[in-house]
């Protein structure tokens, strides 16, 4: 059976290696992303049933009428779209700049799923999955992409719950550091990633593909029974606190 997927954020990094993932089993994947151009190049480059689909998933309007070009049914849900709008903490005592980026990393990457899922709502199907991406910044007092993730995880739990008796499943994968994606663009620095790595138990860093397998397998029909989970798929990182 081909199924429909949409992977949000999927034109780049580890969204577009999920996408790239599902379109080797043969199913039908919309990516979705802000820059057309972006998506344009990533489904050229995937090839296969891919369809592009600008959507900013933080405007319900966008959502709304994105809702409505996507097919009846949609088997998987990858919440994937996020990114850390605070490497950069304000000045001390800068509560406008501290409410601009907290609302930024909350809207990225809490509100964007809860809504994206709100609106692919009606066409999720019995035998489907959601798959929320969150980070394993979660458990490391990250700051308000830290909180965001977090509270993805908590949230996914309230969806489980909701979508469980629909006979869909709803899981968390919390990546650790991964490589060539644009996440760290402004941050990349050889120094940055041994630090990264030597936190690992495997003593690599992660990288797309490694996501999305893991990703791939929690929207199988082998994953039937597994929901209201967080997977870190991060090499082996000790939580910091
Ligand atoms: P990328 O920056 O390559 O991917 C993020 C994707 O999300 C982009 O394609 C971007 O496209 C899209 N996106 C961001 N904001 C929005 C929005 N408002 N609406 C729609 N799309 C949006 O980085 P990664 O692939 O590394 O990140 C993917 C996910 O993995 C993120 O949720 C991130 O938090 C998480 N993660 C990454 C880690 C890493 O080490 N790389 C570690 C832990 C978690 P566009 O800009 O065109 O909108």
């Amino acid at each position: 059976m081909t199924r429909t997927v949409l992977v949000t954020g999927g034109g780049t990094g580890i969204g577009k290696a999920i996408a790239a993932a599902f379109l080797a089993d043969g199913d039908h994947v919309v990516i979705s992303g802000r820059r057309e151009d972006v998506l344009l190049r990533a489904a050229e480059e995937l090839g296969g049933q891919v369809t592009a689909l600008p959507c900013d998933v933080t405007d319900p309007e966008q959502l709304e009428a994105f809702g409505e070009r996507l097919p009846d049914a949609l088997h998987v849900l990858v919440n994937n779209a996020g990114g850390n709008r605070e490497f950069d903490a304000p000045p001390p005592g800068d509560l406008r700049g501290l409410a601009e980026r907290w609302r930024a990393n909350l809207d990225a990457n809490l509100l964007g799923a809860v809504l994206t899922t709100a609106a692919v709502d009606k066409q999720l199907v019995s035998g489907g999955a959601v798959v929320n991406i969150s980070s394993f910044a979660a458990d490391r007092g990250a700051g308000s992409y830290g909180a965001a993730k977090a509270a993805m995880n908590s949230w996914n739990i309230f969806l489980a719950r909701q979508l469980g008796p629909r006979g869909v499943t709803c899981n968390v994968v919390a990546p650790g550091y991964v490589e060539k994606t644009e996440f760290f663009r402004d941050r990349r620095s050889e120094q940055f990633h041994e630090a990264r790595v030597a936190e690992t138990m495997v003593g690599r860093a992660g990288q797309p593909q490694d996501m999305a397998e893991v990703v791939r397998f929690l929207a199988s029909p082998a994953a039937r029974h597994i929901t209201g989970q967080v997977v870190r798929v991060d090499g082996g990182v000790i939580p910091t606190r």
